[in-house]
């Protein structure tokens, strides 16, 4: 199995560094498989409120972030390439305003090929957006129908193209296997002229049905067979070997790079690092509190500008668009940590693990941990525990047996 290893701080870099991401909830039309929090045909007032009050949000947040510097941002969505360059160069500037942000930041942008224009894409990259992350899903016009994606495969390639006119140099596209019907042809047939476009990074996901989708609800009824995990463990195989032999490294279960080009950001989130979200749902762990914003957005701008104003009245205020918060119990975060750590292909160190919680991963999870390397589904290599690539098929019956009892 190929390992590599993703790029390391120091303990000092990462205790002043935050990563920021912003979540933008519109979507021209809602894809049938979609769990995100996200919407379509929201009212114009509503998406023209949403950009101020981003900024009331950030003001909100800044004086807590005064001492860190912003090493990572990504616009999330939804679809954030809808937002006008106009509303971008506001929220961008606004980042710059309150927050130290660093000179080599990497600044991601999820982006729908259906509506994204050389005009649009020059406007980014002047803002500084310097990594786009693009829904390409398939390259199968059957298949972009059965997702109800908007975009023709013919589009992916002219916005890719256009993308790189522009002045990407950093682009990942994301593909979706294991659709049901897919025979692996067609999933080799995406990936292979996926790969003559060589974007510097790809994440590849299985298809799941999420509960409370359009695709859920079919399945349900009978109209859609369901995806047949098998298809997609064999799809997954191929595919290793494959983006290995074509130069990118495996550095998390569904996430390929070539070298340099691992995502920062989302290293955050799998490193167990504090992130703040920002936006309507969006999810933080920062101050060392686990934190989830109210998912509507119209209850979000609501609760905002009300914080924002009180704010501003009586120079303190709770922030009212927290739906849900927690200070994660020590057990929670060394489980978490672990599991986060053992999506990455290096795993987790041993001895850093040991030192950041005064307890080894064996004494942690001792039982679960020798239950799974027994059946193989993760090994020991040079001081690291680590998913094998049985496990890599398999790690969510590991992780499940990570979580504290009471989870
Ligand atoms: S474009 Fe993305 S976020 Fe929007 S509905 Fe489709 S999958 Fe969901």
């Amino acid at each position: 199995m190929s390992t590599q290893h993703a790029p390391t701080h120091t303990s000092t870099d990462r205790a002043r560094s935050l990563a920021l991401y912003l979540h933008i909830p519109f979507c021209t039309a809602k894809c049938g498989y979609c769990d995100f929090n996200s919407y379509e045909g929201l009212p114009g007032h509503l998406v023209a409120d949403y950009t101020p009050a981003l900024v009331h949000e950030m003001e909100l947040w800044a004086p807590a972030a005064r001492d860190l510097r912003v090493d990572t941002v990504f616009f999330g969505g939804g679809t954030p390439s809808l937002t006008s360059l106009d509303d971008m160069s506001a929220i961008t500037a606004a980042i710059r305003a309150n927050y130290d942000v660093s000179p080599d930041v990497e600044w991601s942008l999820e982006a729908n090929p259906t509506e994204l224009t050389r005009e649009h894409l020059d406007g980014l990259r002047a803002l500084g957006v310097n990594r786009l992350s693009m829904g390409v899903q398939s390259l199968q016009p059957e298949e972009l129908t059965l997702l109800e994606r908007l975009h023709s495969p013919e589009r992916v390639i002219e916005a890719v193209r256009d993308a790189r006119a522009a002045g990407f140099d950093n682009l990942n596209l994301d593909l979706i296997f294991g659709i049901m019907g897919q025979p692996i042809e067609k999933w080799q047939d995406t990936l292979e002229r996926v790969l003559e476009l060589r974007p510097e990074h790809l994440s590849c996901y299985a298809l799941t049905v999420e509960p409370g989708t359009a695709l859920h609800y079919q399945v349900a009824k009978g109209q859609i067979e369901e995806p047949d995990p098998d298809v997609a463990a064999d799809q997954y195989e191929w595919t290793r070997p494959r983006l290995a032999g074509a130069g990118y490294q495996q550095y998390e279960i569904s996430n390929w790079a070539q070298p340099g080009r691992e995502c920062r950001h989302n290293l955050v989130y799998w490193h167990a690092e504090p992130y703040l979200g920002l936006g309507a749902g969006a999810h933080s762990f920062f101050l060392g509190r686990r934190m989830a914003n109210v998912d509507a957005p119209n209850r979000y701008v609501e609760a905002v500008n009300e914080s924002w104003e009180e704010r501003r009245a009586t120079g303190h205020g709770e922030l009212r668009q927290i739906a849900g918060g927690e200070s994660p119990d020590e057990a929670t975060t060394r489980a978490d940590t672990m599991i986060l750590g053992l999506r990455l292909m290096q795993g987790v160190d041993i001895a850093e693990f040991t030192e950041r919680f005064g307890v080894s991963p064996d004494a942690a999870f001792g039982p679960a941990l020798a239950k799974h390397e027994g059946y193989g589904l993760i090994e020991r290599v040079d001081g690291r525990i680590r998913l094998t690539e049985r496990g890599l098929l398999l790690s969510n019956e590991l992780f499940v047996d990570l979580l504290p009892d009471d989870e």
